[in-house]
């Protein structure tokens, strides 16, 4: 019996002490889980408070950004409305026949080179239309030879560009592009981009040819249309093998192209965007194609009209803000609707120079 009573007392010592051990145990437990709560809290309070600051600051800066007016880096001066075609879907339209005088004009592209420009692309209505082309020659040699802008591009339907032209301004143009929606005469025809005998295929042939002999980077510009959608023309453009050859979806302009004041009606020429995808698609393997749907065109471009207003197609028509004449470029691209980043997307900026061509002419 000695033996047993100290062992009781033991037993029951050790079971008093577990029961202090555990009530000591659970108060710790509890008072951890309230600390990490608290922490947890803190810690999604300091977030919430990262993320609110960092989405004001993304506000401000956009808000910054609206603000302040595009740089016009690359301009699209279409100085005439005059044409001698009559394409169906045309959405820069023979309204007026104003054309500035060439000191005025040349005042406006200093002005824009001022404010950052380094591409200019002169266009239409017919650009080599003015003077027998020597309008749009002595702008193409000013641009060059006293703005030093890094690139000088035409857009032209080609027809009336004589090899004398290329004698007297080549060295100072850096692209041109010649526009030509199908390789089948007919097809041509129906669009209306031709003009008496003329055959709009083979005096391609010859402007590509005089583009090497002169050393001017030769581009194409095609508009996808209900008309030649179909068409194959893989083989044609890779035998003329243009350094890009821009594919446009046909696009409604109100008051150009579409509703009641405009001089052509372009509705039985649109296509979906299913069938602009099926043309591309068929096309995929021409390294040199660049396609541009209605979505990228419609707000990447900054347009310059014959009074060399920027015209805003935000609604869907070609809306003039006033002429960088009379208010400076600053004020007036304010309205140009202008979408940089769509400019940017759309690869707007690209190598556009012909020394950084490096062509193997
Ligand atoms: S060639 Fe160009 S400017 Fe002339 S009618 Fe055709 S789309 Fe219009």
């Amino acid at each position: 019996m000695w033996v047993f009573k100290p062992i009781a007392f033991a037993g029951k010592l050790l079971s008093a002490f577990r029961l202090q051990l555990s009530c000591v145990w659970s108060s710790l437990v509890s008072l951890l889980l309230g600390l990490r709560a608290a922490f947890r809290l803190a810690g999604t309070e300091s977030s919430r408070h990262q993320s609110r600051k960092a989405a004001a600051e993304t506000r401000r800066e956009e808000e910054e950004g609206m603000n302040q007016p595009p740089t016009p880096l690359s301009v699209n001066y279409h100085f005439t409305r005059q044409c001698n075609y009559k394409c169906g879907f045309c959405f820069h339209t023979a309204k007026t026949s104003f054309v500035l005088p060439l000191e005025d004009a040349k005042r406006g592209l200093l002005l824009l080179k001022e404010a950052g420009m380094e591409k200019i692309n002169f266009s239409g209505g017919e650009p080599f239309l003015q003077d027998r082309g020597e309008y749009l020659g002595q702008l193409v040699k000013f641009c060059k030879e006293e703005l030093h802008l890094p690139s000088v591009s035409i857009v032209s339907n080609g027809s009336l560009i004589r090899e004398r032209w290329f004698r007297s301004y080549a060295e100072y143009l850096d692209i041109l592009a010649i526009s030509c929606d199908s390789f089948d005469e007919q097809v041509n025809v129906l669009i209306g981009r031709g003009q008496g005998k003329k055959n709009h295929v083979q005096n391609l042939q010859k402007l590509r040819t005089w583009c090497r002999d002169y050393r001017v980077a030769f581009k194409i510009n095609s508009v996808i249309n209900r008309f030649n959608v179909e068409e194959d023309m893989r083989e044609q453009i890779k035998a003329l093998n243009p350094v890009r050859w821009k594919v446009f979806q046909c696009l409604r302009i109100e008051g150009e192209n579409a509703g009641e004041d405009a001089l052509r009606e372009a509705e039985r020429f649109l296509i979906s965007d299913e069938e602009f995808e099926g043309f591309l698609h068929r096309h995929k393997e021409v390294s040199c194609l660049v396609p541009e749907s209605n979505q990228k065109m419609k707000d990447s471009y900054l347009i310059l009209d014959e009074y060399m207003r920027f015209l805003n197609c935000r609604n869907g028509r070609k809306e003039p803000s006033k002429s960088i004449l009379d208010v400076g470029v600053e004020e007036a691209v304010k309205f140009s609707g202008f979408d940089e980043k769509m400019f940017l997307k759309r690869g707007g900026k690209y190598v556009w120079s012909k020394a950084d061509l490096q062509l193997d002419w």
